[in-house]
């Protein structure tokens, strides 16, 4: 099992008073220093230094367990983690090894050009973020063609007119409102940001028509950062569907929040376009094909279906 405390357990593997400095170091000091000026020899026996205590640390102290009082031993409380996760995922690895999911060859990472100035790359990139919530991956990228043949800059977005944005970009879903928050969001860029999109989450989500999962995904693919989970519907399911939650949670940031306390950071990066994929073609919102996935044993909720 992965667990958090390993740098933790070696930084407190010294105790008091056996490092440079500590009190055994000091005595012997003082010792020196009472020979060189002559003064009485002292007979008490010589105090070796004490022997480094040990501490055992298991597992990483959760939140409130530090507080005195509050019951269990500090040191003591598991990391939450579910059950057969690591043989889940694998399964879904294997389940998705061929990548040919929508998402991997029409996803955000694939709709932007590619011969065009970073800064250009990167406002493409959050564009085609904006346009991608509740719609297909297929229509989004459409969508995207259409505007990259007009050149698809901050400048030549705020030249068109709402009329001609919302015919370009027409059928993604809800798109009288994303042709307002695609007109706000360019104009503070270019006010603020010189043309380039903001490289913090923060500033991400303070834009206009950008949610979380945009922002942790624009910093994984314009800026080559993983900020955090992405979580979006399919992701949302599927975690819940394998009680990868320590709770049910009703809202994708809660699966995010919940996914993040216990998956090792090493793995935040892929699990978007793992589990995108994998809700595309096995785990479908309504009629899951239970009986094609490795994890029909494995998963709490095969039986359901
Ligand atoms: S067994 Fe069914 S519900 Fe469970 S992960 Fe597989 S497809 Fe989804």
């Amino acid at each position: 099992m992965l667990t958090r405390s390993r740098s933790r357990s070696q930084s407190r593997s010294r105790g008091p008073g056996t490092g440079p400095g500590g009190d055994g170091e000091k005595a012997a000091v003082r010792r020196r220093e009472g020979a060189a000026s002559g003064s009485k020899p002292c007979h008490c026996p010589l105090k070796r230094p004490r022997k480094a205590k040990r501490l055992h640390v298991a597992y990483e102290v959760v939140d409130g367990a530090r507080e005195e009082g509050k019951g269990a031993s500090p040191l003591q409380v598991p990391h939450w983690e579910p059950q057969d996760w690591q043989q889940q995922l694998a399964n879904i690895r294997t389940m998705r090894s061929r990548k040919d999911a929508p998402v991997d060859h029409l996803g955000a990472e694939h709709c932007y050009d590619s011969t065009v100035s970073p800064k250009v790359r990167r406002y493409q990139v959050l564009l085609s973020l904006m346009l991608s919530s509740q719609t297909k991956d297929q229509v989004t990228a459409s969508a995207m063609q259409r505007l990259r043949a007009q050149g698809l800059t901050v400048d030549s977005v705020l030249q068109l007119d709402d009329h001609t944005l919302g015919a370009l970009i027409y059928p993604v879903g809800f798109w009288r409102s994303k042709v307002k928050y695609i007109k706000q969001t360019s104009a503070i860029l270019q006010q603020r940001y010189d043309g380039d999109i903001p490289a913090s989450v923060a500033e991400l989500v303070a834009l206009p028509g950008v949610g979380p999962k945009m922002a942790h995904l624009a910093m994984a693919v314009a800026w080559g950062t993983v900020s955090g989970i992405a979580v979006d519907t399919h992701v949302h399911r599927i975690a819940n569907r394998l009680r990868w939650t320590k709770r049910p949670t009703k809202a994708p940031e809660q699966t995010r929040a919940a996914l993040e306390d216990w998956l090792p950071r090493e793995l935040w990066g892929e699990i978007n376009a793992l589990l995108v994929g994998f809700g595309q073609q096995t785990c479908l919102p309504l009629h899951p094909r239970c009986q094609a996935c490795l994890n029909q044993t494995l998963c709490p909720s095969a039986q359901g279906f």
